[in-house]
């Protein structure tokens, strides 16, 4: 009996997790049949799976969510069943291999309502901080893990050529130089080392290749540029983002000089997976294999042109069937090579494992309450502020003062829609109260010595002269891709140039904070403003924008793209020689400059983990200890750790303190040894009732 017992314990190679991934890779792909490749290499969208055991039939071996996907209700518990039920159908198949889920997690988790919203990537890239930038990828990692969620689509590593496109807020910035050194978002994401811990999720470096460049600005159009240029402006950020060891890249619906880049080996393989050594996976994007033709449907010849070029997983919306039929057809036919699907397979499955998705598959709930948790609050705000950029400022009217009388008007001052942009709650966003957050006009409430002192009219009605100084907040309302294109003017719309209006003849001082996701053609306003503060598109954390407002932080944002003085000056970039409204780079700030940009370094001199281990729990209540670990390249002199224990009672703390803010209580142990040395380790513990204690604390250098 002993015999059998060990035998039924017995692992097969690819399920042992002591083995060495390739090895397990191997051992896995000798036992699949045809079927089971070809379904790893299909990925289809989540709410097109009718019925959902078409997951297990037909051995699919990925799930997304497309931009307008959602579940009901929205919440992060909710996507965490729903991921763990598919999860649970996948594991059904014969060889029980887990599938990989993607979502668009661009701007922190953007599907989930609640979720924390930061700035989209035009306002990091103002930040001009890639330490930051992985901060907040480390807390979107958080927040999709909370769901279950394996993989963003993101970051867009897009250098945005053409202020005209619809994605340009996407975009890091104009030059090759900032969206490489922004993919210091990719190690927020993944971690160091993929799977190393349980938030780590896969990143997307998209779109391969030339998706910001094409003639005119026009999303999804042809890049006419020559392999030099193709090469110095678009391919640097990638190259990067392969050091790093991003774990997949998204090919671009755009073209280089006419050849779509799905269909282009040169690109995909030799110069991709050759040149650059990417040993990740290509997946496609939207569509965009069967749209090869020109015509929606997929084509056998379609599929065999996009998977020969080097695409390992195609994103396939809705047709699977036809799909998985047409695909085994061209492999029946030799046209696609059994070592083109073994390589695609290798390439998928190893990621697969590197994620611990064979020994994880499902959701770790201890994230689920870090979405929309007040420490990414806080990080978001932080990085909001740090995205503001001050274009003007005469007679140093800001910061203002908290005591004045204001005016604030403008019809982004109170809308967490419009501050959030695309990609929010629905591909093309929206207006209107979407999701929780701040708005610029609670954040300034909430600064002020008197709330009674602001009067806000969205149109600015009923403005006199008895202000300090009119806040005006305007710009663009949300918008994704294509719809986003402006290929004729890019000003402000009727609605904000008649608040400005009603502002300017009311002789009170006006101060514009401009809420878009790109520069708009707004030179021959300027006269009427006092001050002008680019805020991008600052997601749920209005508070920032307020924060730099009344001077509690300067600013310190550059200019990511090149302000063009006309729209007809488009395309407009860095060193092109024509004369902007204002330069790349440009970034006032109150009183001194703060002096030369900070030091673009991914690695942070300062950072620590915090993990959380639960000692003894009785009914009601729990003892646990966290432990803080200096992650960074030199010494931590003060730290701090808090997480959110969603109300329970703290009874003891065995060394730290503790703190309620809004009703949940923040557990915070102070590092009282003075410096915490380069990989040191330290650790404290309380006891609280009525939770598990779950939630994972987060470490912040102090
Ligand atoms: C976009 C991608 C996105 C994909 C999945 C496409 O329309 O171009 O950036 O990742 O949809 O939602």
């Amino acid at each position: 009996p002993g015999r059998d017992t060990v035998r039924a314990a017995a692992v097969l190679p690819y399920q042992d997790p002591a083995l060495p991934v390739p090895q397990r890779v191997e051992d896995l792909l000798g036992r699949m049949t045809p079927d089971d490749k070809l379904g790893q290499m299909t990925q289809v969208e989540k709410d097109a799976l009718v019925p959902r055991s078409d997951l297990a039939t037909y051995r699919i071996g990925s799930v997304l969510s497309g931009g307008d996907s959602t579940v009901s209700p929205n919440n992060a518990q909710t996507w965490a069943d729903t991921y763990d039920s598919l999860q649970r159908t996948a594991l059904t198949t014969p060889l029980a291999i887990p599938m990989i889920y993607g979502i668009d997690a661009v701007h922190g988790h953007n599907a989930v309502r609640g979720a924390t919203l930061f700035p989209h990537n035009i306002g990091l890239g103002a930040t001009r901080d890639p330490a930051l930038v992985q901060r907040v990828g480390r807390a979107v990692a958080e927040e999709v893990a909370g769901t279950g969620i394996d993989w963003s689509f993101a970051p867009c590593l897009c250098v945005a050529r053409n202020d005209r496109w619809g994605r340009t807020y996407e975009s890091f910035g104009e030059t090759p130089g900032l969206p490489t050194a922004m993919t210091s978002f990719i190690t927020g994401l993944q971690g160091d080392t993929l799977g190393a811990d349980p938030a780590s999720v896969l990143a997307t470096a998209k779109h391969y290749i030339g998706d910001g460049g094409t003639t005119g600005g026009v999303d999804q159009g042809d890049t006419r540029l020559s392999e030099a240029e193709l090469r110095a402006v678009h391919l640097p950020p990638f190259k990067e983002a392969v050091e790093r060891g991003v774990g997949s890249v998204m090919l671009s619906y755009s073209s280089w000089n006419g050849v779509r880049s799905h269909a282009h080996k040169y690109l995909v393989t030799d110069v991709l997976k050759g040149e650059l050594g990417f040993t990740g996976f290509v997946v496609s994007d939207w569509a965009a294999v069967d749209q090869l033709d020109g015509q929606t449907g997929f084509t056998g010849a379609e599929i065999a042109t996009a998977v020969n070029a080097g695409v390992d997983m195609v994103m396939v919306p809705h047709d699977y069937k036809k799909f998985l039929s047409l695909l085994r057809g061209e492999v029946t036919a030799g046209r696609i090579s059994q070592a083109r699907i073994d390589d695609a397979n290798r390439r998928i499955l190893t990621k697969k494992f590197q994620l611990g998705l064979f020994e994880r598959p499902l959701t770790d709930r201890s994230y689920t309450s870090t979405v929309g948790s007040a420490a990414h609050r806080s990080l978001a705000r932080q990085a909001v502020r740090a995205s503001q950029v001050l274009l003007k400022n005469d007679g140093a009217i800001l910061p203002l003062p908290k005591t004045g009388k204001l005016f604030v008007a403008g019809k982004s001052a109170d809308d967490i829609g419009n501050q959030s942009g695309g990609w929010t709650l629905g591909w093309q966003g929206r207006s209107g109260p979407v999701t929780e957050g701040t708005t610029v006009l609670q954040g300034i409430r909430a600064a002020v010595a008197d709330p009674s002192r602001v009067t806000y009219d969205r149109y600015g009605n009923g403005i006199d002269g008895g202000y300090t100084a009119a806040v005006a907040v305007v710009g663009e309302t949300p918008y994704a891709e294509m719809r986003g294109d402006r290929p004729d003017g890019m000003g402000l719309d009727q609605e904000d140039l008649q608040t400005l209006a009603r502002l300017k003849a009311s002789g009170v001082p006006v101060v514009v904070v401009l809420v878009s996701g790109r520069p708009l053609d707004i030179a021959d306003r300027l006269p009427d403003w006092k001050a002008l503060l680019a805020a991008w598109l600052p997601g749920t954390e209005g508070g920032g924008v307020a924060d730099v407002l009344f001077g509690d932080h300067a600013p310190t944002g550059k200019l990511p793209m090149t302000w063009m003085r006309s729209a007809a000056q488009q395309p407009i970039n860095d060193g092109d020689g024509k004369t902007p409204l204002f330069p790349y780079g440009h970034g006032l700030t109150y009183g001194t400059d703060p002096g030369p940009d900070p030091d673009p370094d991914p690695t942070p001199a300062e950072a620590c983990t915090a993990t959380h281990k639960l000692v003894n729990s009785w009914p009601g209540g729990h003892q646990a200890e966290v432990t803080v670990k200096n992650t960074g390249t030199g010494p931590i002199t003060g730290w701090a750790v808090d997480w959110d224990l969603g109300g329970a009672t703290v009874t003891s703390l065995w060394n730290g303190t503790h703190t309620v803010t809004d009703g949940r209580i923040t557990v915070r142990g102070t590092g009282s040894g003075g410096t915490l040395a380069a990989g040191a380790t330290t650790s404290f513990g309380y006891t609280a009732n009525g939770t598990a204690g779950t939630p994972a604390p987060r470490c912040t250098p102090a």
